[in-house]
């Protein structure tokens, strides 16, 4: 999410990797190349801007101005609670049927295992699905649009997020895991598939939970959050700061295990080469 806008200009201008070979040596966020060269008609200008590397031009209607802390669109509603619940639900059984067949067949060493392979995976996924929100698409985006929205105000007020409601944080990931989960859990018996459904579903429903407690202070986290996150079992605080400073990589916030890996490989900038030849910039993220 981190953008390049050079000017305020009534024109709409997008070039990307055109000019790779004379910017390799910038960091990526300030390259106009490889993602974010947008000069975009507006009324804001951004020239007098300390960090304007660090600034959408132009914002939907919706992220003009941060949110207090009691606006409505922080606090959690029913609708919220019951699609966090109904996730919750659908984990709470596939798990109890990991345990239940596994107690049944005397199988623990192949559940636990891939109970722990869903942990990791689910952190590869968080990965995936947060660069996709980040860079692509904008609130009017089918089924996503909300939280795209959400993704780039939050690279806006990143500290938002501690005082957003959990339910309204996680809702709709919640949703997304109770609409697939609970077909899984109609459908299959098998211990070892609902070790890795469940323990993967789980992660992925409270990923936005780990990543808020990423963005808290050490004081105001509980002693618990603060050892898993110094284990490395949680996104550590440390390591999410990666991701709001330029090139903005570090999109993993389960356990930031991958990060890593794949900032490294550059994995993602060579997704986005792919998209680009393939589809050019028609979904990127203003
Ligand atoms: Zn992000
Ligand atoms: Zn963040």
């Amino acid at each position: 999410m981190c953008k390049l806008v050079p000017s305020s200009m009534a024109v709409s201008l997008q070039t990307k990797y055109s000019l790779s070979s004379t910017t390799d040596n910038i960091p990526r966020s300030h390259r106009p190349s490889l993602l974010r060269v947008r000069v975009t008609c507006s009324v804001t200008n951004t020239t007098t801007n300390s960090n304007p590397h660090r600034e959408k031009l132009v914002v939907g209607k919706h992220l003009v101005n941060p949110p207090l802390s009691n606006d409505p669109t922080l606090q959690s509603t029913w609708t919220h609670r019951f699609w966090v619940a109904a996730g919750c639900t659908s984990v709470f059984v596939s798990f109890a049927k990991s345990i239940k067949g596994g107690f049944g067949s005397h199988l623990w060493l192949e559940p636990a295992l891939s109970g722990f392979a869903g942990y990791i995976l689910a952190d590869l996924g968080s990965g995936v699905y947060h660069w996709a929100i980040d860079n692509y698409g904008d609130e009017s985006t089918p089924l996503l649009g909300n939280q795209i929205e959400a993704a780039q105000g939050h690279h806006k007020w990143p500290w938002i997020i501690t005082i957003r409601q959990f339910a309204n944080n996680s809702h709709a990931l919640a949703r997304g895991i109770a609409l697939t989960v609970l077909p899984l859990v109609l459908a299959f018996n098998d211990p070892v598939v609902h070790g890795f459904v469940s323990t993967f579903a789980f992660c992925v429903l409270f990923c936005q939970q780990f990543h808020a407690w990423a963005h808290g202070s050490k004081s105001k986290l509980t002693r618990l959050v603060v050892a898993l996150q110094d284990m490395g079992i949680l996104l550590s605080r440390t390591q999410h700061v990666n991701h709001h400073r330029p090139p903005c990589n570090s999109y993993c916030i389960v356990s930031g295990a991958w990060n890593k890996v794949l900032d490294e490989s550059k994995f993602f900038e060579a997704l986005e080469k792919v998209l680009y030849f393939q589809f050019g910039n028609f979904y990127l993220s203003e």
